[in-house]
C-alpha cells in the first residue's frame, strides 16, 4: 500500500536477521511502548544493538516502515532459534500500545490496510494472521487484544475486500509496460514488489512472464511479483516464433571484368539475346542484391540503367556471392 522501505544495515543482519526465509502469513504485535515507527526502525538499526530482537514491519500513525527484507527471518515470536513464528513469519509492530488513544487506533488501522496488502501480494487468506501469543505465552499485541482480536482480524479482512473488489473491478490487464503473460524478461531493478534485495543470480537469468497483475509481473521459476519497471524484455510472449528473415544475398561482378552481358529477365540467357553489358571494371567492381534465380547460375538484379534484368554468373574467379555487397 504505501510500505516505505528503510532496511537496517546489512550489518545488523547476523544479529537481526541471520536465517533466510519463505514467508508463510504475518504475526501482529503491539510495542508496549509509546516511540514512533522511525524511533523503533532506527534503534533497531543501532550498530550497538546486539539483541536478538527484531521485526520487518515497524506501523504507527502516520506511516508503515520495512526494516527486514521478508526473505529473511526475524526474532519476535519467543517461540526459540527454529521456531515457527520467529522462522517463518513476517513480524509487523504496531505502536504507541502503552497509551493507546487516537495515535494506536489510526496506526491499527494503518496496520490493517498493509496487512491485507500482504495477503493480497502472498495470495494469503486471514488464516495466515496470527498473533503472538499463537507463538508463545506472551499476551502480544497486548492492546489490539484488549480491544478485540476478532474486531482487528475484521478489520484486515474488509480491507483486503476493497482490494480485491477494486482489482476486479478493472479487468486484469494482460500486459503493462509491453510485457505479456509469456514475455521472457530480465529483472533490472533493485527491487522485488515484495522488497526483497534482488540476488545476482537472479538478475543473470531470465524468467517467463506466469501473470500480469497491475503494475506486477509473476516472474515463473522464482515465483515472485515484480514490479514491470524492474524487468527488462527480451522476447515478447503470446506471439507466433517469427520465421528468421531470409539473408539477403549478393552477386558480386569482379573489378578485372570489362564487361559482362545481361539478358531480359524472362530469357533467353544466351549471348546472341544479351540485351546490353555491365561494366565492372570502370567501377572498380560491381554488385547487385540477388532478387531471383530462375536458372542454374541465372540472377535477376536490379540495374540502373537496363532496370531488372537476368545475369549468367558461373561460380569461377570472375564473381562471387555474398551476404554483403562486396562492391
Ligand atoms: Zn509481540
Amino acid at each position: 500500500m504505501s510500505l516505505v522501505k528503510n532496511l537496517i544495515p546489512e550489518s545488523q543482519y547476523s544479529t537481526k536477521c541471520p536465517y533466510s526465509m519463505q514467508p508463510k502469513g504475518i504475526c501482529i504485535h503491539n510495542t508496549a511502548n509509546d516511540a514512533t515507527a522511525i524511533n523503533e526502525r532506527n534503534y533497531m538499526a543501532r550498530a550497538d544493538n546486539l539483541n536478538e530482537v527484531s521485526f520487518h514491519i515497524v506501523i504507527d500513525d502516520k506511516e508503515a516502515i520495512q526494516c527486514i527484507p521478508f526473505n529473511r527471518n526475524a526474532w519476535h515470536a519467543g517461540d526459540g532459534g527454529n521456531g515457527q513464528g520467529n522462522r517463518n513469519y513476517i513480524a509487523v509492530e504496531i505502536c504507541y500500545s502503552k497509551s493507546g488513544g487516537d495515535r494506536f487506533i489510526k496506526a491499527e488501522q494503518r496496520a490493517a490496510k498493509e496487512v491485507a496488502t500482504l495477503l493480497k501480494q502472498y495470495g494469503w487468506i486471514i488464516n495466515n494472521v496470527k498473533k503472538h501469543q499463537d507463538f508463545s505465552n506472551k499476551y502480544c499485541p497486548h492492546r489490539t487484544l484488549d480491544m478485540g482480536w476478532k474486531r482487528f482480524l475484521n478489520m484486515i479482512q474488509s480491507e483486503l475486500n476493497a482490494l480485491n473488489e477494486t482489482s476486479t473491478q478493472t479487468p486484469p490487464a494482460n500486459s503493462v509496460g509491453g510485457i505479456k503473460v509469456g514475455s521472457k524478461v530480465r529483472v533490472i531493478g533493485a527491487n522485488y514488489a515484495t522488497g526483497e534485495v534482488v540476488p545476482g543470480w537472479v538478475k543473470n537469468n531470465t524468467y517467463t512472464v506466469q501473470q500480469v497483475n497491475g503494475n506486477k509481473c509473476l516472474l515463473g521459476d522464482i515465483v515472485s511479483w515484480v514490479y514491470a519497471k524492474d524487468l527488462q524484455v527480451v522476447s515478447v510472449g503470446n506471439t507466433a516464433p517469427s520465421t528468421p528473415k531470409p539473408s539477403k544475398r549478393y552477386l558480386n561482378l569482379k573489378s578485372h571484368m570489362q564487361r559482362w552481358a545481361i539478358y531480359n529477365e524472362k530469357g533467353p540467357y544466351t549471348t546472341p539475346y544479351k540485351i546490353g553489358d555491365l561494366k565492372p571494371a570502370m567501377f572498380g567492381g560491381l554488385s547487385y542484391e540477388i532478387l531471383g534465380n530462375p536458372a542454374t547460375d541465372v540472377y535477376i538484379i536490379q540495374t540502373k540503367d537496363y532496370g531488372k534484368v537476368a545475369i549468367w554468373a558461373p561460380r569461377d574467379n570472375d564473381s562471387s556471392i555474398t551476404n554483403n555487397p562486396i562492391y
